[in-house]
C-alpha cells in the first residue's frame, strides 16, 4: 500500500515488539495524514466532519483512518478522549454507505463491542453524528434493561450493532443475532473489558465471527493477556499508537463542595463572582442542563454561553470564539462538546454535575492547568452523586477533602475495592457484585471543601481506572 512501510522508528517499535514477540509480525504505522480532505472518505462523511467543526484529524485519526479505510486490521493503542471513535466509526460508515449494503433481519454487517453501556451509547451518538448524511443504521444492545426493544431493532435489520458483551451473548444464544454476515468487527477498550472479567465472553464472541472480516482492536494498555487476544483476532494488523492527552493534574488545586442539587445554581453564581475567577468552564451532564445553567447565570449578570452538540456549528464556533477572546467569562459545556476545547488561561473548572464516568473527571479538569499554568477545579457534589465522587477518588488516588487540608492519599484497600468489586470471577458477569456506595449523603451541606492535588498520580493503574458500569449492570444517569 503506498505510503506504508514497516517501522523505521525505533521509538515506536522497540517497547512493544521487544516486550511482545507475538507482535513482531505487526506493521507499525509511521505515516499519518493530517488533513481530512486527503482521506478517501465519501462526500457525506466529509460534510459531517465539517458539521462537527473538526478542522484537523487527531493523531489517532491521522494514523488509523488511512489503514482502516483500506480494509486492513488495526491494533490501536489509545485512550478515550483521543478521538478514536471517529477513527473506527468513519471507516465503517464509509464502507457500508459507499457499497450501498442493504440490511438483513438479525444479521448486522458491523459489530462494535464496548465494555460499558455508557461507552456504547457514546459510540451510538458518534454514529448519529458522523452518519447524519448517509443511510446507515445502527442499534444498541446492552444489559440491565429489557431486551424486547433491542430484539425488535435487530429484527428490523441494522447495519451496525453496538453491543456490550453479556447481552450480545444472550441474544446470540436466543438466536436473535447471527454474525455470519459480519464484515467489520471493532473491539473498543479491550483492557477494560478484561479488567471487568469479560474474557470468556469475548472468546465466545470471537469464535462466532466469520473468518473473512476486518477487525479493529483498541486498548489503552497492552498487557500480555491483551496481546494473546489480538493474536486470535487480528490478521497482520497495523499498529497505531498515541500518547494520552497530557494533563498536568499535579498543578490543579482540586476541591469539592457538598450541596443539594437545588442549591447548586446559587452556589455556582457565588463562586463565579468571587474575585479569583478569571475564565471558567462549567460542566453539566446534559445539553439541557447546560442551557439552563447558562441562562441562570446570565439572569444573574454573569456572561455565560452554553456549548453542546445540539447547537449549530456556527453557534458553537461563535461561543468558543468569544470565550477565547475573553468576551465571555464562562463557558457552560457538556463533556462531549468540551473534549476538543483547548483554551489557554482557563483559571477554573467547575463540575456543576459530576461526570458519569470517572475518567471524564480527569479530562474535564485537564481544561485548566494547561501549558504549565495552575488551575482550580471545583466539583459540586449532591447526595445522589456520592458514589460517582468515590469512583473519581479511586481513579485519582486521593480523597477530595475539606478546604485547606492537605491531600490524603486513599488507602490501598480503598483503591483496590473498585477492581475487586467490579471484576467478576471467571466468566461471572452475572455473579458480579455491585458495591453499595458508602454514603456521604448525610454530610452537612454547602461546606466548601478543597485540597491541592499534588499527590495525583492516579492514571494508568490497572483496576483503578474508575468503577465502570458494565453492560449488564448499567448505572442510571441521575
Ligand atoms: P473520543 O476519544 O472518540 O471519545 O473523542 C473525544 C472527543 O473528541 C469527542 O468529543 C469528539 O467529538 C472530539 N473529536 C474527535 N475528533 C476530533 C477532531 N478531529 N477535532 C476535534 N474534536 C474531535
Amino acid at each position: 500500500m503506498p505510503g506504508w512501510s514497516f517501522s523505521e522508528q525505533p521509538s515506536l517499535r522497540r517497547p512493544f515488539v521487544e516486550r511482545f514477540p507475538t507482535l513482531r509480525r505487526c506493521q507499525i504505522q509511521t505515516h499519518s495524514v493530517d488533513d481530512f480532505q486527503q482521506f478517501n472518505l465519501i462526500a457525506p462523511l466529509q460534510q459531517a466532519i465539517q458539521d462537527e467543526g473538526y478542522e484537523v484529524p487527531t493523531p489517532i485519526q491521522q494514523q488509523t483512518l488511512p489503514v482502516a479505510l483500506e480494509g486492513q486490521d488495526v491494533l490501536g493503542c489509545a485512550q478515550t478522549g483521543t478521538g478514536k471513535t471517529a477513527a473506527f466509526v468513519l471507516p465503517i460508515l464509509n464502507h457500508l454507505a459507499d457499497n450501498g449494503f442493504k440490511t438483513v433481519a438479525n444479521r448486522p454487517l458491523a459489530l462494535v463491542l464496548a465494555p460499558t453501556r455508557e461507552l456504547a451509547v457514546q459510540i451510538g451518538d458518534s454514529c448519529d453524528a458522523y452518519g447524519r448524511h448517509v443511510e446507515v443504521s445502527h442499534a444498541l444492545i446492552y444489559g440491565g434493561v429489557g431486551q424486547d426493544r433491542q430484539v425488535k431493532a435487530v429484527e428490523r435489520g441494522v447495519h451496525i450493532l453496538i453491543a456490550t458483551p453479556g447481552r450480545l451473548i444472550d441474544l446470540i444464544g436466543q438466536e436473535h443475532i447471527y454474525l455470519n454476515r459480519l464484515q467489520i468487527f471493532v473491539l473498543d477498550e479491550a483492557d477494560r473489558m478484561l479488567d471487568m472479567g469479560f474474557l470468556p465472553d469475548l472468546k465466545r464472541i470471537i469464535k462466532s465471527l466469520p473468518v473473512r472480516r476486518q477487525s479493529m482492536f483498541f486498548s489503552a494498555t497492552m498487557p500480555n493477556s491483551i496481546v494473546k487476544l489480538t493474536d486470535k483476532l487480528l490478521h497482520h494488523p497495523v499498529m497505531v499508537k498515541v500518547d494520552e492527552e497530557h494533563t498536568n493534574v499535579d498543578l490543579i488545586d482540586q476541591r469539592v463542595i457538598f450541596a443539594d442539587y437545588r442549591q447548586k445554581k446559587p452556589l455556582l453564581s457565588q463562586l463565579l463572582k468571587a474575585g479569583d475567577v478569571g475564565q471558567a468552564i462549567v460542566f453539566t451532564r446534559t445539553k439541557r442542563g447546560a442551557n439552563f445553567v447558562a441562562e441562570y447565570l446570565r439572569r444573574d449578570d454573569i456572561e455565560a454561553v452554553a456549548i453542546h452538540g445540539n447547537k449549530s456549528q456556527t453557534a458553537r464556533q461563535q461561543a468558543l470564539d468569544s470565550f477565547r477572546a475573553d468576551k465571555v467569562r464562562v463557558l457552560v459545556a457538556t463533556d462531549l462538546a468540551a473534549r476538543g476545547i483547548d483554551v489557554e488561561g482557563v483559571t477554573h473548572i467547575i463540575n456543576f454535575e459530576l461526570p458519569v464516568e470517572a475518567e471524564g473527571y480527569v479530562h474535564r479538569i485537564g481544561r485548566t492547568g494547561r501549558a504549565g499554568a495552575t488551575g482550580i477545579a471545583i466539583s459540586l457534589c449532591s447526595p445522589e452523586e456520592t458514589s460517582r465522587l468515590q469512583q473519581i477518588e479511586r481513579l485519582i488516588g486521593f480523597k477530595l477533602l475539606e478546604d485547606g487540608r492537605t491531600p490524603e492519599p486513599l488507602p490501598e484497600s480503598e483503591i483496590t475495592k473498585d477492581s475487586d468489586d467490579d471484576a467478576p470471577q471467571s466468566g461471572g458477569r452475572n455473579r458480579r457484585r455491585r458495591r453499595r456506595s458508602g454514603s456521604r449523603a448525610g454530610k452537612p451541606e454547602s461546606k466548601v471543601s478543597g485540597k491541592s492535588g499534588k499527590k495525583t498520580k492516579g492514571k494508568g493503574r490497572r483496576g483503578r481506572r474508575g468503577a465502570p458500569t458494565d453492560g449488564d449492570t448499567p448505572q442510571k444517569p441521575s
